[in-house]
């Protein structure tokens, strides 16, 4: 029987936030698709059931073939209650990413939002991140020196001035790799150098579905932005119109719990930031 006294005893003493805004989605997933009403209406249906407002596409870069503005475009009229923005996730693929700079540079004033990744290390055939042969770049490695090696390409990825914002910064932990040195000491001159550039971090929920079973960022890395006055977006990294802001409720969760009341959306790479709404939890 349910305790009339005790729900709105925890009605009044527990708030969750209502996060409105999924900033890293894949809408052609892991091959060129070009964009069609097919192919992206599932994505704003999506987040009308999952009660977002506000999203913006970010296929990778190598993929950039298949992207459409004006399908973009005619997504945004068909669906006038949603903001839908156009993005691209920049990474450092040895073979792909100069052209995908290029077609950035070209774009740029169509594109809403940017984000930048490193998926590469010094293998050029092989992203680190996959899961789970990405592994094996590890192995017979020092894990500090990887983690430094890492956070330079972060730097090198922040300084290309095509970016708005950094995605899943500490991407590096995926496998479950842990350095010796502590954390913060390792990331404090990236995150220096993120809040000198005026830039963005994400928190990612895809670190909850990875092996290492964590956010992007860790708490730590968290606790530094905050204290460095770097913004947040929130996103899913989502490669299906499913996985739209999947474990949003745990992240509106870890959101209160740091006091982070504001995350930033982005429109023509103009940031702004927006007040969280304030929901009881049931
Ligand atoms: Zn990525
Ligand atoms: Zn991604």
């Amino acid at each position: 029987m349910v305790d009339r006294a005790n729900v709105s005893v925890n009605q009044l003493s527990t708030t969750n936030h209502q996060l409105f805004s999924d900033y890293h989605t894949h809408p052609q997933g892991h091959r060129v698709r070009r964009y069609t009403p097919e192919l992206l209406e599932p994505w704003a249906d999506s987040a009308r059931k999952f009660g977002l407002t506000d999203i913006a596409f970010t296929d990778h870069d190598r993929y950039h073939a298949g992207i459409d503005f004006d399908e973009i475009d005619r997504l945004r009229e068909r669906n006038s209650e949603l903001r839908i923005r156009a993005g691209i996730e920049l990474d450092n693929d040895p073979i792909h990413s100069a052209a995908g700079r290029k077609w950035i540079e070209k774009h740029w004033d169509k594109l809403d939002f940017v984000l930048g990744s490193v998926h590469f290390l010094d293998r050029t055939d092989q992203m680190f991140d996959s899961v789970p042969d990405g592994a094996t770049q590890f192995e017979g490695r020092e894990v500090d020196a990887i983690y430094a090696d890492y956070f330079h390409r972060v730097r090198e990825m922040a300084a290309t001035g095509l970016v708005d914002c950094l995605a899943h910064l500490d991407l590096i932990k995926i496998h479950g790799h842990r350095p010796v040195a502590e954390i913060g000491a390792i990331v404090n001159e990236t995150l220096d150098f993120i809040r000198a550039r005026n830039l963005a971090i994400e928190l990612s929920t895809a670190g909850w579905r990875k092996p290492v079973n964590e956010l992007y960022p860790g708490d730590r890395i968290i606790e530094l932005a905050i204290a460095k006055g770097i913004p947040f977006t929130t996103a899913s990294d989502a490669h299906s119109h499913a996985q739209l802001s999947e474990n949003f409720p745990r992240l509106a969760q870890k959101l209160a719990a740091f006091g982070i009341h504001q995350v930033c959306i982005f429109e023509k790479h103009q940031r702004i930031m927006r007040p969280l709404g304030i929901e009881p939890l049931l």
